[in-house]
């Protein structure tokens, strides 16, 4: 722009109808220079006109989410209480539970059993049960498709999935639940296959262990989820009949029909660190009782506190607590 400016000036310096242009060269050139000193970090223009150059035209994010790059899903993982950053492979190593604060992830079942049992070997039972729609539920969509839609971006059979191992060589049948799969909901076939792991234990003679994580009942399910809690605590009650140890141990979260029924009747009732147990959520009971909850409200450590918990224990820990609680059982 200066080379321009110095030609017009040279070849028509003595024509008057170029003198405005020239004028206006001029003044160009010295918000040109101006602008050079800017640059050169060198004040003398209004913070205004330094910011100009940088001016956003459009506000906030305009690229559609489709468009976005996002980082290859899996790899990376963010603590939700202290916003820890950290890789797949790490938390995984350290039992899905944070580096820096101990909060521990929600797991499916597969991670609980990989924890649990020798060598990560086990036998699945009554995988074959599986959910119907005997009410042609509908809510938001109908829960035939639900189920569909579920069984397809997941590959476990139910909310619930009931295995057979040994832990530190101490036979045990774990029937752990998964959140992913309705909210854990506890319908028939999770009481189906209880009730059929609490036979099971009893033919065998071997000790029994729920690790629940649920929202409570399956809605879609009406009465006939209902109906479950009557049916598991009956099964339950078998297993002490036939002195059969029974190990609850209560995830975040575990609500509604879990806690009213088997979640409470263990003979060991556990949970893990902050894992957040209740019947109704401490929205509800706020606004039935009209009153400001304690700190700390429905948290495991509340619970061991007031006596609903036997011991809360690390999942870094669970493997060999457990063991050292079935070699007890067997004195
Ligand atoms: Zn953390």
């Amino acid at each position: 722009m200066n080379v321009l400016v110095f030609s017009l000036k040279r070849s028509k310096k003595n024509d008057p109808t170029f003198l405005g242009i020239v004028f206006c060269s001029a003044n160009y050139m010295n918000k040109e220079e101006d602008f050079d000193a800017n640059l050169a970090g060198e004040d003398g223009e209004t913070e205004e006109t330094k910011r100009s150059w940088f001016k956003r035209i459009k506000k906030g994010i305009l690229t559609p989410t489709k468009d976005k790059a996002d980082a290859p899903e899996g790899l990376w993982t963010k603590c939700p209480t202290c916003k820890y950053t950290c890789t797949i492979n790490e938390i995984r190593e350290n039992y899905f539970v944070c580096p820096k604060c101990q909060y521990h992830h929600r797991i499916g079942s597969s991670e609980y059993f990989e924890i649990l049992f020798d060598d990560n070997r086990f036998t699945e039972l009554f995988a074959n049960i599986v959910s119907k729609d005997y009410l042609g539920f509908v809510d938001l969509k109908p829960y035939d498709k639900r189920l569909e839609e579920t069984y397809a971006k997941t590959d476990i059979h139910d909310s619930i999935t009931v295995a057979h191992g040994k832990v530190d060589e101490n036979d045990l049948v774990v029937a752990c639940m998964d959140f992913e799969f309705i909210g854990g909901s506890l319908g028939s076939v999770m009481g189906e296959k209880i009730s059929r792991a609490c036979d099971y234990c009893i033919k065998h003679r071997i000790p029994f262990m729920i690790i629940n994580k649920s929202g409570g009942a399956r809605m879609m399910e009406s009465a006939f989820s209902l109906m479950q809690l009557a049916k598991t605590s009956g099964k339950l009650s078998q297993l002490t009949d036939n002195k059969i140890p029974y190990i609850s141990l209560c995830t975040d979260p575990t609500f509604g029909g879990t806690t009213a029924s088997f979640a409470m009747l263990g003979d060991i009732i556990c949970g893990e660190p902050g894992a957040l147990i209740g019947f109704a959520g401490p929205r509800v009971i706020k606004e039935t009782i009209k009153r400001d909850l304690p700190e700390g409200f429905q948290r495991s450590e509340f619970l061991l506190e007031h006596g609903f918990l036997d011991f809360i224990v690390h999942r870094k820990e669970l493997k060999q607590k457990m063991a050292s609680v079935l070699v007890l059982f067997k004195q």
